[in-house]
C-alpha cells in the first residue's frame, strides 16, 4: 500500500517517513528517519475512521463474513481482512482468541 505524501511534524521532512507498526486503535505510525520521531498522521490520509473499523469488528463477531460486511459498509473486504489481522495483534489477551479463530477460518493467520 503507498502512503499518501505525509511529512514529519517535526522536522517537516517528506522524505524517508517509513511505518512503524500501528497504534492500539489501528493506526498507521510513522517514524521520521531524519529526527526520529514517530507519529501518526491524522486518520484522513491513513483511510477510514475508527467508527468505521470497529462497526466492522462488530459485524464480524455478529457472524458477517467479510464480503457482507464489505458490502454492508460500501468497503473493500479485502481492507477488512486487513483491519481484522491488525486487531489480532493488538487486542488484549483474553479476547483475541475468538477473533484470531474467526481471523484463522478466514485464512487471514
Ligand atoms: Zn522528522
Amino acid at each position: 500500500m503507498a502512503l499518501p505524501t505525509i511529512s514529519c511534524p517535526k522536522c517537516h521532512q517528506t522524505s524517508r517517513q517509513t511505518k512503524a507498526g500501528f497504534t492500539p486503535a489501528g493506526s498507521q505510525r510513522i517514524k521520521c528517519a531524519h529526527c526520529s520521531c514517530r507519529y501518526t498522521p491524522t486518520p484522513q490520509e491513513v483511510g477510514y475512521d475508527e467508527e468505521i473499523r470497529l462497526q466492522a469488528l462488530h459485524l464480524r463477531l455478529d457472524g458477517f463474513t467479510l464480503r457482507e460486511i464489505g458490502r454492508l459498509l460500501k468497503i473493500n473486504h479485502q481492507t477488512i481482512a486487513n483491519w481484522m489481522h491488525d486487531y489480532t495483534a493488538y487486542l488484549p489477551p483474553t479476547l483475541p482468541e475468538s477473533i484470531s479463530d474467526m481471523a484463522r477460518m478466514d485464512g487471514l493467520i
